[in-house]
């Protein structure tokens, strides 16, 4: 079924989904199903499941020649995906990149995804390499989100790249994309990036996944700055608990979001790591609580294998 159907049925109810990363390093489905197994009683319609472009480093050599190593493998985004729709018949939404992917190389992923019954995808442009100092697409890529929910579209009317293909197999694929409650870092200004996420609706994408923040009212702003610009769709919050002191310095850096100064008081005064651990699972309960009772159409977690906390929160909150 489709993200969006589970909405509609839902009725106004608040869903709950997670999020889960492919393991490092070749590591098994086990991993992923230790995440879940604890937390699948709460009956997530949905399991999004996110796609990691492979990184590289070089090392030096003894010759002063370089040598270019890959590193962070993880497995196949699509496969995770069919083990979880088997193990717990609930449907997985896999993240498409466009990092990394020529046009050919995406529309055989998504005709694999049809063939296997997943017909949600969450479309994203994906980060730049850490070398790379700037996103750089593939040479025949897609440079943005937005022309990768195009090439959806299109394949959800029968187009494909090859013209010659006459009326070929209609997909049914439900497109999510990202939004972000506290702008994009690239983007000038808040304007400019919501003009590219309506771009985005009004190519196709049914539904927004917000990047993680720690002030609801952030969320409030953006969902009402998205209907002030047209956006129609339903924008579903991310959330991630803080459970480690230096992420008040790392979640800023890497996601480009502020910490909300009564989180920040708390986190510091905290007297040990297990005091410091109950301050970010009860700041992401009351969190939780109030987009609930606001109508926030889903709480969308990001575990990063971290059962355990996600599961504390969830079971205060439903
Ligand atoms: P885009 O929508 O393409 O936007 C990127 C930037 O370009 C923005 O500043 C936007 O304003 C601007 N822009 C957009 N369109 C245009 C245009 N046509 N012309 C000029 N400027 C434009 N990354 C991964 O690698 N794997 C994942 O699984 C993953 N999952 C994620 C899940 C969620 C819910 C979120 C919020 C992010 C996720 N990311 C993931 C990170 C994401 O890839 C990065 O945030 C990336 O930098 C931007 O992706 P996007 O899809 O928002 O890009």
């Amino acid at each position: 079924m489709k993200v969006t159907d589970y909405f509609e049925k839902a009725k106004g109810q608040t869903l709950i989904s997670y999020e889960v990363l492919p393991p490092l390093k070749g590591g098994g489905m086990q991993a992923i199903f230790d995440t879940l197994d604890p937390l699948m009683e709460f009956k997530p319609p949905f399991v999004d499941v996110t796609y990691h472009r492979e990184e590289f480093i070089y090392n030096k050599r003894a010759s002063g020649y370089y040598e270019k190593t890959a590193i962070r493998k993880r497995p196949g985004t699509v496969g995770i995906c069919a083990s979880i729709m088997h193990r717990y018949g609930v449907d997985a939404v896999p993240h498409l990149i466009c990092g990394g992917f020529t046009k050919e190389d995406t529309e055989n992923a998504l005709i694999d995804l049809n063939f296997l019954n997943i017909n949600n995808v969450l479309a994203l442009r994906g980060d730049a390499r850490k070398f790379d100092g700037k996103f750089i697409p593939e040479p025949d890529g897609h440079k943005f989100a937005l022309d990768l929910v195009k090439q959806i579209t299109d394949m959800n009317e029968g187009k494909y790249l090859d013209t010659n293909i006459e009326n070929g197999e209609k997909m049914d694929f439900c497109i999510g994309v990202a939004g972000y409650p506290e702008k994009h870092f690239e983007a000038p200004n808040m304007d400019s990036d919501l003009a590219f996420a309506k771009a985005k609706v009004d190519a196709g994408a049914n539904y927004i996944v917000t990047q993680m923040f720690f002030d609801n009212q952030k969320y409030f702003d953006f969902v009402d700055a998205c209907r002030n610009a047209g956006i129609d769709v339903p924008i579903v919050p991310g959330l991630k608990p803080i459970t480690k002191k230096y992420q008040l310095n790392s979640l800023p850096r890497l996601f480009f979001l502020d910490m909300p100064d009564d989180l920040v008081k708390a986190i510091s005064e905290a007297k040990n790591s297990e005091a410091m651990k109950e301050v970010g699972i009860e700041w992401a309960i009351a969190q939780s609580k109030e987009l609930k009772a606001k109508g926030a159409p889903c709480l969308h977690y990001y575990t990063m294998g971290d059962s355990d906390t996600i599961r504390r929160i969830v079971e205060s909150v439903f």
